[in-house]
């Protein structure tokens, strides 16, 4: 085979399923850059790559690099890469954007992990309960939480059995011993799917815009052994200190400063003792169900406890 035929081969390969487009038909474009235009092979194949992109109307982070590898869904750890998983659907959420077809939750034994299905990949509706073989998904991790997305180039395959979820749920007591910065009232950007904590009314991704407001606390909580990042949504926030978004709001307009909000809620709960259960997503604990202990009492036996381990 020659050298323009293997590299024309391989871009076909990754436009077989979008395009009805023949490898000659590939070869020959890419036949003309090289030979009589003198264009570098690497070049000619991004520029060749890039023409099929456009006429499938696919991003390039759409095609697949082929070299998908099996994975559990502990073992997704990175963003962008490309991961083939066995998996069942746990639960389906609203899509909060005409741009997603599907969002949910999906468990294999060794834990859950979110999915994105996009709208544009045109793939099968996933159903709750079903157990799916899903090739060619990519990693994406926004806040140490760790998700896939669904293209077009996933092979979705239906599986006739049953899959175990693993438990991922950690259970924390301890005290509360800190709180981190980006707790308390909070801006997010607006933009479809980004929810991003703006810094300085600056979002990472959109620059200036105009935030939407929330409340969230990131709290670190020893359980004597280890210490545990948790972050408490908005609902928990509310919760856990009593204070609504609403009330959060017009504390900091009183005081013309959103920081006010989260020396309160500091007061409020640093050094106090909790029961903490939810689950895992990265380093985080996202605390579910709360409950205060009385302090003394439980952190001695907690210490017990520890011993005892
Ligand atoms: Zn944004």
């Amino acid at each position: 085979m020659s050298d323009v035929r293997q590299h024309a081969d391989d871009i076909h390969d990754q436009f077989s399923d979008h395009l009805d487009v023949t490898v000659e038909d590939v070869e020959e474009r890419l036949a003309t850059l090289v030979d009589e235009y003198k264009v570098p092979m690497d070049e000619a194949r991004r520029s060749v790559t890039n023409h099929y992109l456009e006429e499938a109307g696919l991003d390039r982070e759409d095609l697949s690099s082929g070299s998908s590898e099996a994975v559990n869904v502990e073992e997704v750890d990175e963003p962008e890469e490309w991961v083939d998983l066995t998996a069942k659907v746990i639960e389906l959420w609203d899509p909060r954007s005409d741009a997603v077809a599907q969002v949910g939750l999906l468990g294999d034994p060794t834990g859950t992990i979110k999915f994105t299905k996009w709208a544009k990949s045109e793939l099968p509706a996933l159903e709750e309960g079903g157990v799916y073989s899903l090739q060619n998904v990519v990693t994406d991790e926004y806040q140490g939480r760790y998700s896939v997305k669904l293209n077009s180039t996933t092979i979705i395959e239906e599986l006739e059995e049953e899959l175990e979820v693993g438990d991922d749920t950690s259970e924390i007591e301890g005290a509360l011993v800190d709180m981190q910065s980006g707790s308390g009232l909070i801006k997010r950007c607006p933009k479809e799917d980004c929810t991003r904590v703006l810094q300085n009314g600056r979002c990472n991704e959109h620059g200036e815009v105009e935030g939407e407001f929330d409340l969230r606390i990131k709290a670190v909580v020893d359980d004597g052994l280890d210490a545990h990042e948790v972050i408490f949504d908005k609902d928990a926030t509310e919760e856990l200190t009593g204070l609504s978004l609403e009330e959060a709001k017009d504390m900091a307009m009183d005081a013309l400063d959103t920081t006010v909000v989260a020396d309160e809620i500091a007061d409020d709960i640093v050094g106090t003792y909790y029961r903490i259960e939810g689950p895992t997503f990265g380093r985080y604990v996202l605390a579910d169900d709360v409950s205060e202990l009385d302090g003394p009492a439980d952190a001695e036996q907690l210490l017990i406890k520890a011993r005892s381990m």
